[in-house]
């Protein structure tokens, strides 16, 4: 089987870095919010060249808390997009804000500008727009809108660790920065982990804050806050990960480049566009097809693993049912929660591996034309 992804393989390469670096936090008895965990902002706060990076114990709380930090809430408005994880929008109605879908662009999947354009009301306070499958939605634009309308732009960049927007890393593009450090994220540790970037120093403070029950000084707190912290474990993996994230999202630029170059022509299958001045670091490689089923189906029989992301667009969720959105209301996230499936892409997949994938994909399509 060729997996859609594969962490084994990038472990091996670290783990006896790792295992150094997990046994001195280990025997440093300090577990929780410590040594290690600065470390770690202050360096990924340095490489995104932004002044605070706040560790949180997942994405999903990075979003959360940067949302509650700004004091975004009860009738307030924020825009989004459809066609991403869950998540994006659920911190915003976790905060007790109603998420407004903004459909996407059909070139690059992310949020359109213009679109975000009509959806704003006197109640709007802030732009989610994520940086989806490693590339930057269209950053410039986004920002002249917010700055128009007196609005917040937070970036999901939870997909996106090491992507670049006109030269400038993602999560140094708006006011804010959400990261994920699951797993499989491009940069990701063994567990859950998530950071929240800004050069906004009071945000960052009112994060520092959020993050342990509101206080800054031990048993004196000044908000309601969260139980969000990173383990100095998670630290001390992300700062061994952060040693070769440079190494590995090139080897995942190179197999998407591959991709992009060996799948050429085939009909009916439209490749993952990168918008110009963009460095796209494949967090996923998904391809679009009118016959992704059968597509599907077929590298199945071949022991080809594929994946969809995302099978239901987020205004269509049960969840979201008291929105009022309906069928038809996005109609390119729509079509690409129809037709979008990723195939394997990782640091380590092979030559071997990634040629039986293309030509699968061929053979597929030949098999569609009879
Ligand atoms: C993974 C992800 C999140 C959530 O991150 P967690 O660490 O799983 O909470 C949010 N947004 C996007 C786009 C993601 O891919």
């Amino acid at each position: 089987m060729i997996p859609l992804i594969s962490l084994k393989k990038q472990y091996e390469v670290i783990e006896a870095e790792l295992m150094d670096e997990m046994r001195k936090v280990l025997r440093s008895g300090q577990y929780i919010l410590g040594p290690k965990v600065k470390q770690l902002e202050e360096t990924v706060a340095e490489k995104l060249g932004v002044v605070s990076a706040v560790a949180v114990a997942n994405g999903t709380d990075a979003l959360i808390l940067t949302l509650d930090a700004y004091d975004i809430g009860e009738g307030d408005e924020v825009i989004t997009t459809p066609f991403t994880f869950f998540s994006t929008a659920e911190a915003i109605s976790r905060v007790g804000a109603k998420p407004v879908f903004a459909d996407v662009d059909p070139q690059t999947y992310t949020i359109c500008p213009n679109k975000i354009k009509e959806k704003i009301t006197s109640s709007t306070k802030a732009i989610i727009p994520v940086h989806l499958f490693g590339q930057c939605a269209d950053m410039d634009e986004i920002n002249r809108i917010a700055r128009e309308r007196d609005l917040l732009v937070i970036e999901d960049a939870c997909q996106a660790y090491g992507s670049t927007y006109k030269g400038k890393p993602a999560g140094s593009l708006g006011d804010a920065g959400c990261f994920s450090f699951f797993p499989t994220k491009n940069l990701g540790t063994l567990g859950d982990g998530g950071m929240v970037t800004t050069s906004d120093t009071q945000l960052a403070q009112k994060i520092h804050s959020l993050r342990v029950h509101g206080s800054i000084q031990k048993y004196h707190h000044q908000n309601i806050g969260y139980n969000s912290r990173l383990d100095e474990l998670h630290a001390a993996i992300l700062l061994v990960g952060l040693r070769h994230i440079d190494q590995w999202n090139k080897q995942r630029i190179a197999l998407g480049e591959r991709y992009h170059y060996k799948l050429q022509g085939i009909k009916h299958m439209k490749l993952p566009k990168t918008a110009e001045n963009c460095l796209h670091v494949y967090h996923l490689y998904c391809i679009e097809s009118k016959n992704r089923k059968q597509i599907i189906e077929y590298l199945q029989k071949k022991n080809i693993q594929t994946g969809i992301y995302y099978p239901c667009s987020l205004h269509l969720q049960e969840a979201y049912h008291h929105l009022g959105y309906q069928m038809g209301d996005f109609p390119i996230a729509e079509r690409l929660s129809e037709r979008l499936f990723a195939v394997p892409l990782y640091p380590f997949l092979s030559t071997e591996d990634q040629d039986a994938v293309i030509t699968a994909l061929r053979e597929s399509e030949e098999l569609l034309q009879c």
